[in-house]
């Protein structure tokens, strides 16, 4: 049996065990209540009606009395069992349903995760075991080998950094030290990080930076920018631009991020923020690298600023992505 199902079902016990509890108790309260107050009332009505010397009721009466209060109290209590036992199975469901939601979410990201280890292991397997069996082999083939498993050393690494980042942030327990912070400096550390790839594309970073101080965790904030920027940078065309603005308007942050690449199609829109979602363009037009994880981290760097982060774009144009906190 499906584990959801067991679970659904051991749920629905306990909640009708509770139930019927109360329900119990309840009616054994009622039946003692009524029939004490019936049994007073025959008796006063007997002392009222009937001389002294042949005082008494007929017990029949209140044993008749007793039995169908019994009677109708056990067919209440069949008819609150019936209709808390579906109640309790259907509540059972909503309760479990976000458990169940999270529970395939991870075992999609595990699947996922591991997919994505597999690939750079089992080309760092061939190119080692095509090596071992070339009897030619000379130091020179040798050199080009350990470069060509550096890269792919590399992406590994890449991808476990990425992870631990998002266990990091999407872990509720873990509080970030709040400072005052200025997105236009966190801007600037950002963009400092990204010359080198921007300057190798050919790609000019313009920014409009005016300062916008908030309270937020800079280093979260400095990975936020740079995710956006690397993005931005990432899929561009040569020679293209990148606009980086930060402002503030009233008591929001914004931080903009523009470019004039590939775009996003509008199909692919809402899934970008999921964990290992890349749009077939970035897989196969512009072939650049990636995991599909940097925005889920910027997402989720932005929630954990009490921010949001939104996209528009336009395929062939370019996209701008907007931190708002
Ligand atoms: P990665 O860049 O590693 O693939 P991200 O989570 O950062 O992962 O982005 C998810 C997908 O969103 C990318 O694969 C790409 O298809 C799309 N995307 C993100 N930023 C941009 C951008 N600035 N321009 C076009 N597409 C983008």
């Amino acid at each position: 049996m499906n584990e959801f199902l067991k679970a659904r079902l051991k749920l629905t016990g306990w909640y009708l065990f509770i139930i019927m509890l109360v329900s119990s108790f309840f009616s054994l309260g009622i039946y003692q209540i009524l029939t004490r107050e019936m049994e007073r009332g025959l008796r006063t009505q007997a002392l009222r009606f009937i001389p002294r010397e042949r005082f008494g009721f007929d017990e029949t009466i209140l044993a008749e009395v007793k039995q169908r209060i019994a009677l109708n109290l056990i067919l209440v209590n069949g008819g609150i069992l019936l209709f808390s036992g579906f109640a309790s199975y259907f509540l059972a469901d909503k309760t479990l349903k976000p458990i169940e939601k999270a529970m395939e979410e991870q075992k999609r990201f595990v699947g996922d995760a591991s997919h994505e280890l597999k690939t750079p292991l089992t080309s760092l397997k061939t190119e080692i075991e095509v090596a071992l069996r070339d009897k030619k082999l000379d130091l020179k083939d040798a050199k080009q080998l350990l470069i060509s498993n550096l890269e792919e050393v590399d992406k590994m690494q890449s991808l476990a950094d990425y992870l631990l980042l998002l266990s990091r942030y999407e872990d509720g327990s873990k509080k970030l030290d709040f400072k005052e912070v200025n997105l236009a400096e966190v801007a600037r550390k950002a963009i400092e990080g990204l010359k080198c790839p921007a300057k190798e594309r050919g790609i000019a970073i313009e920014v409009k930076l005016k300062d916008a101080a908030i309270r937020g965790n800079a280093l979260s904030l400095i990975q936020l920018a740079s995710i956006l920027i690397d993005n931005a940078v990432k899929y561009n065309r040569r020679g293209g631009t990148v606009i980086v603005k930060t402002a503030k308007i009233g008591s929001r942050a914004i931080l903009s991020v523009k470019d004039t690449g590939v775009g996003i199609k509008a199909l692919d829109i809402p899934y970008i923020f999921n964990r290992f979602y890349r749009a077939d363009s970035s897989r196969s037009k512009v072939n650049v690298d990636g995991y599909g994880l940097g925005l889920s981290i910027a997402k989720s760097i932005a929630h954990l600023h009490g921010g949001k982060i939104e996209v528009e774009s336009e395929p062939a144009k370019g996209s701008t992505f907007s931190v708002t906190i």
